[in-house]
């Protein structure tokens, strides 16, 4: 019979092996192990803490397993990395030797020359600015006024 306290150590464990694996590895390299990790944490409080009576943190922990997927499954890091990646430009498909920036107008990755020339679109300007607003109101994740 499983007891409250090998129950919470087996938990703490898998909880510090997927938080320590993020640390070593990074989000992209721990990916398939802090997913499996999670899949295993679920099915071990689906058999053994249906009431909650072997680990009452049951909803916290539920908290962490759904902030953690979130941060694993919305792909935001997938976005950042392919930025960070990526070889040639997404509007001239030139070389980004040179210098990479993110569009102000949508999430392309432009060449510095590209980013020079958009700096002269008449929009530039609104584009910028809807871009400030859009962070001072705590969004980061803004598309650009032509983004998808
Ligand atoms: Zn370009």
């Amino acid at each position: 019979m499983m007891d409250k306290n090998t129950y919470q150590t087996m938990l703490q464990g898998l909880i510090w092996t997927f938080m320590e694996k993020e640390k070593v590895l990074g989000i992209p390299g721990a990916e398939k192990d802090v997913l499996t990790l999670l899949d295993l944490i679920e099915d071990l409080e689906a058999f053994w803490n249906t009431d909650g009576s072997l680990n009452p943190e049951k909803t916290m922990l539920q908290k962490l397993i759904y902030k953690t997927r979130k941060l694993y499954g919305d792909g935001r890091w997938r976005k950042m990395e392919r930025f960070y990646l990526q070889k040639y430009c997404d509007r001239c498909s030139g070389s980004l030797e040179g210098g990479r920036i993110m569009s102000m107008f949508n999430e392309d990755c432009l060449c510095m020359s590209c980013q020079e020339k958009e700096t002269k679109d008449p929009e530039y300007s609104k584009a910028v600015e809807a871009d400030h607003d859009e962070i001072k109101r705590g969004n980061y994740n803004y598309k650009g006024i032509r983004g998808k």
